[in-house]
């Protein structure tokens, strides 16, 4: 067995423990205090002495001067409240419904791994416990604080528990390719109508029903403007307007997501949001105000020679009948490694933790989700053997 991978089931119960304890205290955003003492403390441990950086990260530098991977774990947890029966469920109206407490644990358990074995370093890993995934703006935040300088990171490599979907056994690997995740950008379109009886509809102008129009054609957009071959959507999620059934609505607002695999997709998608909808309005005598999307974060990529270089690594941790490659098979969520995967070659891999046939029925985001914890000895070993074999192959 690799020496990593029987040093991780060795660390088994400490892994867990810390998955617990971030668990039972879900923090959301870069509201974080007791996930972020939890890792610090833990660290001090280790005898290693995290950095704060940003609002609410952790960075960890250990080795020796060199190339430089970079490591990320996210950390937060969702505002919905856990409908689990798990002794150690959190109760405080937030979370870990996207497995972040395991990054976070795994992420531990590799900075001990690889503590244990730092004077073997060829070069310098660095850790990155990211907070406010969940809002696309933690990764931005630490970017923007320094954590791809001093030293400067050379690849990144990051990973992200998958459940509830038949290829999601326990401690399998998937990854794609190339395009990895969509961008993600929120829109507000309020419509100012002008409100009258309900009888009188010509007397007004009904917010409600230009609201309407501008949804449908919202949905054109990349279904008649985009080619089909690449990915692209905008959904509405919210619709609001009106107060009584014989009022002439005076204004509606909708609000929705965009989501494309390119930059130039995106920006084209923006821009054609707010053109379309300005237009409708204009059409049936409406004014609108669309908000600038705010935070959002562009597509993530996985750097295809990186991959390749990484998957014989991975192969060396996980049985390779255990290991499914995908070329182009990008999700539309979300993530916002991106700002990471924009600036330096990077990899995410997605890392079984309980899939249908295991009986994992929930997907992540669910408050009833119960992640697989056999998985938490292979990725922490995956992160640390990952960087180990890169920093080998790239003195
Ligand atoms: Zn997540
Ligand atoms: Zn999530």
């Amino acid at each position: 067995m690799n020496p990593y991978l029987k040093r991780a089931y060795e660390l088994q119960e400490e892994i867990t423990e810390n998955r617990r304890y971030i668990h039972s205290h879900a923090g959301v955003g870069f509201d974080l205090d007791d996930t972020v003492e939890r890792i610090m403390s833990q660290l001090r441990a280790m005898g290693i002495e995290g950095e704060r950086c940003g609002k609410a990260g952790v960075v960890v530098t250990l080795g020796k001067p060199g190339k430089t991977i970079l490591l990320r774990g996210d950390i937060d947890a969702l505002p919905i409240p856990e409908q689990t029966d798990l002794p150690f469920a959190s109760k405080n109206g937030c979370m870990h419904a996207c497995g972040h407490d395991f990054h976070a644990a795994m992420l531990l358990g590799a900075a001990k791994l690889l503590k244990e074995n730092e004077s073997a370093l060829p070069g310098t890993v660095k850790l990155m416990f990211q907070p406010a995934e969940e809002k696309l703006a933690g990764a931005r935040d630490m970017v923007e604080n320094g954590v791809l300088e001093n030293p400067h990171v050379d690849a990144a490599f990051a990973m992200h528990i998958g459940t509830g979907n038949p290829e999601s056994l326990v401690g399998s690997v998937k990854f794609t390719k190339g395009p990895s995740h969509a961008s993600g950008d929120s829109f507000r379109i309020i419509v100012q109508g002008k409100g009258c009886h309900g009888a009188s509809s010509y007397q007004g102008v009904d917010a409600i029903s230009v609201a309407a129009h501008i949804l449908i054609a919202l949905e054109e957009i990349p279904a008649r403007e985009v080619p089909a071959d690449q990915l692209s959507i905008v959904t509405v999620g919210v619709f609001r307007g009106g107060s009584a059934c014989n009022i002439i609505a005076d204004t509606a607002t909708l609000e929705g997501t965009i989501r494309a695999l390119s930059p130039e997709n995106r920006e084209f998608l923006i821009r054609r949001v707010r053109e379309v909808a300005e237009s409708i309005a204009k059409a049936f005598r409406a004014t609108i105000r669309v908000e600038e999307p705010t935070g959002g974060t562009p597509p993530s990529y996985n750097n295809p020679a990186l991959c390749e270089e990484m998957l014989p690594f991975i192969k060396e941790i996980v049985p390779e009948d255990r290991v499914f490659v995908r070329e182009n098979q990008p999700s539309l969520g979300s993530e916002d490694f991106a700002y990471v995967s924009t600036k330096v070659p990077s990899m995410m891999i997605n890392l079984g933790a309980g899939s249908t046939e295991e009986g994992y029925t929930y997907a992540l985001h669910s408050p009833f989700v119960t992640p697989d914890e056999g998985c938490l000895p292979v990725g922490a070993a995956l992160y640390a053997h990952c960087a180990t074999r890169w920093l080998e192959e790239n003195q």
